[in-house]
């Protein structure tokens, strides 16, 4: 039993429906509803930590192959934009040379690339060419399809609320009902120590931090689509073209409890006063503000393995603000632990077990 209708869940559950019988539970009525269908869509290889993007470079064939099975692109180019004040452009320097995904600009080479940032606030870029935009839906929608090509039941509006071991084996209350599994895989989002403790597992100190995208009509500047996504190397503010308005987002971090996370107005006028300091976009109205709750592990690394306490219980967690991109390769990581094979990247396999954090 798979628990969590997201990205991780709907990943792990394909991958897991060719090789026996496998539900897939989430609470709500719509797959999706939450931190999966919030995001900013971006895959980056030079995103995150290194772990995070042996992750996303592993997830790239994973993509590749959804998008051949759908019969719809899935990535389309968008390369990521890094960009330096004055006081961060020896940051930006070191990282750029730090990482073969980026390449260092001049301000006048990223002005080219997005000629409404101010001249001013611009004093050095690098740009991650390989980056692109990610169609989230048809990625989600390919894993459910195919899982229930491969016989996967899915099951909405179906809460777990309680799980004993009972020899060998589950006995869980999903939704109101009494079933049965031999294993329980925890992608259960901002919920995964919730989940947990149903379980009788101790919980990990998953957090929960909201992180609001809003989109904005400029004043009157026309948006060019091919703009590239251009994030602040403070992680100030993002921001991207979204038709004729901009995406973006003040890259906050607010701790919060799992829930239907909403935006705070404070952070959407932030958003927009950041954006309006570097660029010449003058935004002023909201076309539509969200909020999604972007849940790391204590060292901010996934969580992805067996428990080492409970049998039977699988983590697949913590994928922060990059649950999108890697979710193809955490996918396979996951479904090794559960399968007991070998796993693609063993050693990265073993960073990322939860017995990092409750192991001997
Ligand atoms: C503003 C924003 C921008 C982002 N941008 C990007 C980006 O550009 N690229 C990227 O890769 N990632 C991005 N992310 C992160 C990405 O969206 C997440 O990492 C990913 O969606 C996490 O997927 P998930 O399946 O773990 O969680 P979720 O999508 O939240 O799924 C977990 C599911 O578990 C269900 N659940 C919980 N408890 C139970 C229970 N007891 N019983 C049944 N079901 C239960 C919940 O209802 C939920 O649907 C962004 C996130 C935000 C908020």
């Amino acid at each position: 039993m798979v628990v969590g209708g997201g990205i991780a869940g709907a990943s792990v559950a394909c991958e897991l429906a060719a090789h026996g019988s496998v539900a897939l539970v989430e609470q709500e009525p719509q797959l999706a509803h939450h931190t999966t269908g919030r995001s900013a869509a971006v895959f980056a290889e030079s995103y995150e930590a290194p772990e995070v993007r042996a992750l996303t470079r592993a997830a790239r064939g994973g993509f590749a192959l959804a998008a051949e099975e759908a019969g719809t692109p899935i990535l389309t180019p968008r390369p990521t934009l890094l960009i330096a004040g004055p006081e961060e452009c020896g940051a930006l320097q070191a990282l750029a040379a730090s990482d073969a995904a980026l390449r260092a600009l001049d301000a006048q080479e990223a002005l080219e690339l997005c000629p409404v940032l101010r001249p001013k606030r611009l004093a050095g870029a690098a740009i991650d060419a390989a980056a692109q935009d990610i169609d989230v839906l048809a990625l989600h929608q390919h894993f459910v399809r195919v899982g229930r090509s491969r016989g996967l039941e899915v099951r909405a509006s179906s809460r777990l609320t309680t799980a004993r071991r009972v020899g060998d084996a589950w006995v869980l209350t999903v939704g109101g009902e009494t079933l049965h599994a031999a294993l329980v895989v925890d992608a259960a989002g901002a919920w995964a120590d919730d989940v947990a403790q149903r379980c009788g597992v101790t919980p990990l100190g998953m957090r929960p931090l909201r992180r609001t995208a809003v989109v904005a009509r400029t004043a009157g500047t026309l948006v060019d689509p091919a703009w590239p996504f251009v994030m602040d190397v403070a992680d100030r503010f993002y921001f991207r073209p979204e038709g004729p308005h901009v995406l973006c987002s003040p890259e906050d971090e607010t701790p919060s409890p799992p829930c239907d996370a909403r935006p705070e107005e404070t952070d959407v006028a932030l958003i927009l006063d950041r954006v309006n300091a570097a660029t010449n976009l003058g935004l002023r109205s909201v076309v539509s503000a969200w909020a999604g709750l972007r849940t790391f592990s204590p060292d901010r690394l996934p969580v992805v393995g067996r428990d080492v306490g409970v049998p039977g219980f699988v983590w697949l967690v913590g994928q922060g603000g990059f649950g999108i991109m890697t979710a193809p390769a955490m996918a396979r990581l996951g479904a090794a632990a559960v399968l007991g094979a070998e796993p693609f990247d063993p050693a990265l396999a073993a960073r990322l077990s939860p017995a990092r954090f409750t192991g001997p």
